[in-house]
């Protein structure tokens, strides 16, 4: 059998490529860097433990759990201390539980009486109709008013997206909350009576999934996944162009300033987007795709911070603190690393994952690194009342961090959709496609070998039209 061609070596093209694998389909994995992994990277240094980009993976589909079950880690994975699951928002500069339960939101500072009262009659709000592309912002207000979209969605998309509400779409970047609507006419109502069908589905409440990592941190898991397919990660391997044959694709690769070509049965696009945009595609049917660049990816700075325990004043009892933008600070949150796993700092010291930039700053993330290590510094004072000089500091900056499903995404996954459509052996997914989470991505890749298996053993049963014109 022909083998596979997985482009891209995160997450998603590494776990496509070990169910593939699994599935005793030969593979080859092409990655452009000379690490695999993407975002997903841990440092080990003056004893402290922190991640470049994810800190946990949210278990929220047993596809996850399976993966790190297959691979051996059971024994090595973290979950994260449940006694540290508290979100925090900021209002008025000081650090606010999100509430959990009904009556923690009745008596929760976090929002007004009045912005109580909004959030209550959503139930009575009436349904937009199924196919309007709305932003989530625009979605939020109409359905639980402005209290809500400014403290508690603002804050809470900027943590997951590093976006903003006003330009998310909420079909595409919130699927499940605008289901909510167009199935029961309201979120609330939809989130309580639709808890059989989630049941049903396999799936795990996000509030109610577990966030996991590892001992050694989060790259443990594309580490293992590496070790297991041994040769058929083929590092600074740069795909360039992809040229439609009878059966299959020929691939055009650079490496070490060479250009060499493979034929493959079937090809998986799980680079990023505006890296896909560049691959030149040779086929019977049109297939530009260079319409992905114009998906949206802002720049994040992340900022870690040691601190010994008695230079913070905060006790630091949380998964950490979210900014929401009319808070006018630098820093878009933070995450108390050191709470979630002890082991991320040396005893009687404490670790802070800082981000700053977005879409909602994206020109501080570009800012030197003392001029953040400062801006991350004066936030945290004010915030958690930080006293000392920090014991330890790592900067690391994404350029182009997260894609966002901005409204108008609509276009590309039209693109996406009607170009496998025409181009059978041709495969998208990854975070641009199927959700932004590490978690997502995992599934995604999960799926696509999947309907890869599927295809395959299909086309080897019959022979495909190509073969017959050709
Ligand atoms: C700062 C930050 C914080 C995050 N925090 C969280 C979090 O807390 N929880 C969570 O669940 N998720 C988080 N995420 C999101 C999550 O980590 C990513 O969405 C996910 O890791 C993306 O995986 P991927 O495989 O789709 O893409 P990537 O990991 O980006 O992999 C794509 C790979 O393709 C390679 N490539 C590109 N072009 C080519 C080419 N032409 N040929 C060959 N290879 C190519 C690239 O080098 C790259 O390695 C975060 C992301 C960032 C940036």
């Amino acid at each position: 059998m022909r083998s596979v061609a997985i482009i891209g070596g995160g997450i998603t093209g590494l776990t496509t490529a070990f169910r593939l694998s699994q599935s005793r389909v030969p593979v080859v994995l092409y990655e452009a860097g000379d690490r695999i992994g993407g975002p997903i990277r841990t440092i080990n240094e003056n004893g402290y433990v922190s991640e470049y980009g994810p800190n946990t993976i949210l278990e929220t589909s047993p596809k996850i759990t399976s993966l790190i079950n297959d691979l051996g880690l059971e024994q090595r994975r973290l979950d994260s201390n449940p006694a540290m699951n508290t979100n925090f928002i900021v209002r008025n500069g000081k650090m606010m539980p999100v509430p959990r339960s009904l009556l923690r939101f009745a008596t929760s500072p976090l929002f007004s009486i009045r912005g109580k009262l909004r959030i209550g009659l959503e139930p009575f709000i009436r349904a937009k109709p199924k196919t309007e592309d709305e932003s989530l912002g625009d979605f939020v207000q109409r359905r639980f008013g402005r209290e809500f979209l400014d403290f508690a969605i603002n804050p809470f998309v900027t943590g997951v997206y590093a976006g903003i509400p006003e330009n998310l779409s909420v079909r595409y970047g919130f699927p499940k909350l605008k289901a909510l609507e167009d199935t029961y006419g309201s979120v609330m109502l939809g989130a309580i009576l639709g808890r059989r069908k989630r049941k049903e589905r396999g799936e795990i409440k996000k509030t109610e999934a577990k966030k996991l990592s590892f001992d050694d941190g989060l790259q443990v898991l594309p580490d293992t996944l590496h070790a297991k397919l041994g040769q058929a990660v083929e590092l600074r391997s740069k795909v360039t162009r992809l040229r439609q044959t009878a059966d299959g694709w020929t691939l055009t690769f650079t490496r070490n300033g060479r250009e060499e070509q493979r034929h493959h049965a079937a090809i998986v696009l799980t680079a990023t987007a505006y890296n896909i945009a560049q691959i030149q595609i040779e086929a019977d049917e049109l297939a530009n795709l260079s319409l992905l660049k114009e998906i949206v990816h802002p720049p994040v700075a992340r900022i870690v911070l040691g601190f010994r325990r008695e230079d913070v004043t905060d006790p630091l009892n949380g998964f950490g603190f979210l900014v929401p933008k009319a808070e006018n600070l630098n820093i878009l949150g933070s995450t108390f690393s050191s709470s979630i796993f002890p082991n991320r700092a040396p005893s009687g010291h404490v670790l802070l994952t800082t981000f700053i930039g977005g879409c909602r700053q994206p020109e501080l993330a570009n800012l030197p690194e003392e001029k953040l290590f400062d801006l991350t510094l004066l936030d945290l004072q004010r915030i958690l009342g930080v006293r000392g000089k920090p014991t330890y500091r790592h900067h690391w900056l994404f350029p182009q961090a997260i894609p966002q499903y901005n409204v108008g995404h609509k276009k590309f996954v039209d693109l996406m959709d009607t170009t496998e459509t025409h181009l059978p052996r041709l495969y998208f997914a990854g975070s641009y496609r199927d959700g932004i989470s590490a978690g997502n991505c995992i599934v995604s890749g999960h799926d696509v070998a999947d309907r890869v298996v599927q295809f395959l053993e299909v086309s080897n049963r019959s022979p495909s039209p190509h073969a017959i014109l050709s």
